[in-house]
């Protein structure tokens, strides 16, 4: 997910998806013009970079030159064509080929054709590589697409959203809902997991618990998975340097993700400092910690029996369970301050039945979206 100005984008289409396509598209304008000198005329500005890779890809003798249009503003086409630099000279005569970003509504292209009516040019095509076939009003014939794609606004590859995102080598969609990072906090037993299992559907969020995470790595037998088993089965926190890393490579392998539920990160400040640093370099951010409370009691008894039917060992001797509290108490607990210090703290009564606990954690959640999205 990337942010430009206010807005949040999530991948689409990849740069190999486009230069695969662009191929294609050069091969078949080829075949067409074996016995000429076509020109390329690309349309500014969003066009530059498909013009680029087009020409690079044009196994042939061709000439290139631009006209520039623009009849967006924000999110949509503004329905009017402002021409900012007019048909080229020299090309009475010749055959062109429009290379064109994005076939949407078909405005530009109106105007193109009309650009291009008043002089006798040999042959008239027109190419676009993103093509909304929704949106498009099919006036006129598109020769050669790229890329299919549904009515929806992109940017990158030329593409821009109030002049940002042109540079990106790959095609972003824009993310009709808000992006909300949660934290998960609580002592061992506290029902994170279980309650994010239900968040994660119910929000379509990303869950990451490191816990899992750990757990997934022992049991493949990773180098990380033998590193965090000594500290595990103690009942002792995985050093920080070996969790931070391996969270951020977690939170990297998902940049489709409409959000993150964080389950057992951080448990300690340096975890808390680092995941904003992390959160800041992808210009998101954690919008809210949720704390499941429950007292001791509580929670080593419902430990105790997860630890006779899931088989985890750190479950099933209350030694490894008093030492994990411990644990929490003098290096978890420091984190809550540092998000009551950012005002990101909410404190909810973990103790009820489990839908009686994620109607309390989605009052708190509904609340975040209600003020992303005012
Ligand atoms: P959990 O499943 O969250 O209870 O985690 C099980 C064990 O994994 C913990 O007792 C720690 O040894 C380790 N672990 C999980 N998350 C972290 C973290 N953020 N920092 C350090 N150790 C962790």
């Amino acid at each position: 997910m990337i942010k430009l100005h206010d807005k949040y984008f999530k991948p689409f289409i990849s740069a190999g998806e486009i230069q695969e396509a662009i191929a294609k598209m050069a091969k078949q304008v080829r075949a067409d013009f074996k016995d000429e000198v076509p020109i390329f005329i690309g349309v500014l500005n969003g066009a530059f970079m498909f013009a680029s890779d087009f020409l690079k890809a044009y196994d042939g003798p061709c000439e290139v030159s631009f006209v520039k249009l623009s009849s967006y503003r924000g999110l949509s086409s503004t329905g009017i064509v402002e021409t900012l630099l007019d048909v080229p000279e020299g090309v009475e005569g010749r055959s062109v080929v429009i290379l064109e970003d994005v076939i949407d509504t078909g405005n530009t292209v109106k105007e193109l054709v009309l650009m291009f009516s008043e002089i006798n040019v040999k042959r008239f095509r027109i190419a676009g590589m993103f093509y909304k076939p929704e949106a498009y009003n099919g006036e006129y014939r598109i020769d050669y697409v790229g890329i299919t794609i549904p009515d929806r606004f992109i940017v990158g590859y030329g593409l821009d959203y109030n002049e940002l995102g042109r540079n990106l080598p790959e095609v972003y969609q824009i993310n009709d809902k808000p992006m909300i990072n949660l934290v998960l906090f609580g002592k061992p037993g506290a029902g994170k997991g279980t309650q994010a299992n239900f968040l994660k559907e119910k929000y379509d969020l990303k869950h990451i618990s490191t816990g899992d995470v750990f757990r997934y790595n022992i049991k493949n037998g990773t180098e990380l998975g033998k590193l965090a088993k000594s500290y595990i089965d103690k009942g002792e926190l995985v050093p920080d340097e070996v969790t931070i890393n391996m969270l951020r490579d977690e939170v990297e392998k998902n940049p489709e993700a409409n959000g993150f539920i964080f389950d057992g990160f951080p448990r300690t400040r340096a975890q808390a400092e680092a995941l904003d640093e992390l959160m800041d370099s992808k210009t998101m951010k954690i919008h809210a910690t949720i704390a499941l409370e429950a007292n001791d009691e509580v929670l080593i008894e419902r430990l105790l029996e997860r630890g006779k039917v899931s088989g985890r060992t750190d479950d099933q001797d209350e030694n490894k369970i008093r030492n994990r509290f411990e644990e929490y108490n003098e290096k978890t607990a420091p984190v809550l301050e540092y998000y009551n210090e950012q005002d990101k703290l909410h404190n909810v009564n973990g103790i009820g039945s489990i839908t009686e606990i994620t109607d309390r954690l989605s009052a708190v959640i509904d609340t975040l979206y209600k003020k992303e999205e005012a």
